[in-house]
């Protein structure tokens, strides 16, 4: 019985989990979540899974919470990291979306927890501090991101072997068959529309805009100590291959299935097991054809400004995360363009000056300095 605590419980990757828990309880004990604002998902998880320790990090919620809740341990955001320090689990979730997810990855990371790592922007932000971290303490970090689980599984099949290449796959997001024009006009309605893959809205705008890959490009260098110029986008329009790892033979190995969120999931929470479930199986004679095409950076600059913020290192993949985020909520609320978003990327990282090893406090003091310049440019 392995023990599993889940950050981000509330969101689309945390109930994926929560099923594929469910659906594996003879091998799974969950023990703890955390929600930040809904407190009526937390209501059925506790009750559906007999929880007694939760975390509520919204300072609104937690005060409601703790009247709806006064049977069990109901912790705040500022007791997180001594609640993830102190409390014993075999494996940690982080499906918490954003730049909140990156202090309880570091937490986790410093203190030797297995991480099932969701929260791909904590990576993002801080890859050289978090993977220090983690080398220090053993803490491992599994990958949960598809295209990553993909690669992971690849690089199992040849344990030891460095390869030579990553291809990351891409749906293309769902401006992918449109022409510049059309997307400069298209609303946060039409970039909610996935055409693969059924996520929040902040990563499914971040794949219309591309940012997402880019951001899985960063994630990737990280987690498998790879340049930048080692790993090369696809769009791949099947999303039925999630990723593919060259070798220094020419080999190439992929990873192919359904694009389902709680595959890598399992494989994540019961490495190196593989568990068997019903889901549908990819039917790769009615998908018929993959096709696979690069990447048009006219209509998609996010993906380059991403590499480029990987290059530059420092502080600038946390402020051009932090500069994404606010501009996405923005576009999210109808109060900024498409392209808004990757121009003010741009102006971000053009106009804050930079700073070249940050540590933690530092980073997190970005997001003061970055919302502070949105908040007084963009109009
Ligand atoms: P959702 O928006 O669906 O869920 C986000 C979760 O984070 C919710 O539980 C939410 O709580 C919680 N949350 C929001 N703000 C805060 C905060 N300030 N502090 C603490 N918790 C907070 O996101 P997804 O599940 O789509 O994504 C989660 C992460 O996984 C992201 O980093 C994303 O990039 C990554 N990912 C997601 C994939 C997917 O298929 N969805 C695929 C690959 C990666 P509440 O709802 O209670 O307010
Ligand atoms: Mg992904």
């Amino acid at each position: 019985m392995k023990s599993v605590g889940i950050l981000g419980a509330s969101g689309s990757i945390g109930k994926s989990a929560l099923d594929v828990i469910d659906l594996h309880s003879d091998r799974f004990a969950l023990t703890f979540v955390s929600v930040h604002t809904n407190l009526k998902v937390l209501e059925e998880i506790v009750s559906r899974f007999c929880l007694s320790h939760v975390l509520v990090t919204d300072d609104k919620a937690l005060q409601e919470a703790r009247r709806r809740f006064p049977h069990i341990h109901v912790y705040s955001a500022d007791d997180m990291s001594e609640f993830l320090r102190g409390f014993p689990v075999d494996i940690v979730l982080n499906a918490i979306v954003g730049t909140a997810g990156l202090v309880p990855s570091m937490t986790l990371a410093s203190c030797g927890r297995d991480i099932a790592l969701a929260n791909k922007e904590s990576l993002v932000c801080a890859g050289e501090l978090m993977m220090e971290a983690a080398k220090r303490s053993g803490s491992r970090i599994f990958p949960v991101d598809s295209e990553h689980s993909a690669i992971w599984q690849c690089l199992n099949a040849s344990p030891g072997q460095r390869p030579e290449k990553l291809y990351l796959t891409a749906s293309g997001g769902a401006f992918r068959d449109m022409n510049r024009e059309e997307i400069a006009r298209a609303d946060a309605r039409r970039a909610l529309c996935h055409p693969n893959w059924s996520m929040g809205s902040k990563i499914t705008i971040d794949s219309a805009t591309l940012i997402n890959k880019g951001l899985e490009v960063m994630e990737a260098c990280w987690l498998f100590d790879m340049t930048p110029e080692e790993v090369e986008v696809l769009i791949h329009r099947q999303s039925i291959i999630h990723s593919m790892v060259q070798f220094e033979d020419g080999s190439i190995i992929a990873q192919l299935g359904t694009p389902d969120m709680r595959l890598p999931i399992s494989y994540a929470l019961s490495y190196p097991h593989r568990l068997k479930n019903d889901y549908p199986r990819a039917d790769l004679l009615s998908v018929g054809t993959l096709e696979f095409s690069s990447v048009d950076h006219r209509r998609f600059p996010g993906l380059s400004l991403c590499v480029e913020a990987l290059k530059e290192g420092g502080d600038r993949p946390m402020v051009l995360n932090v500069a994404n985020e606010w501009m996405v909520e923005k576009y999210l609320e109808g109060k900024a363009g498409f392209y808004d978003i990757t121009d003010w990327i741009g102006r971000s990282m053009d106009r804050i000056g930079k700073i070249e090893q940050p540590s933690l406090q530092e980073l997190l003091e970005r997001k003061e300095v970055v919302r502070d310049f949105l908040e007084e440019y963009f109009v």
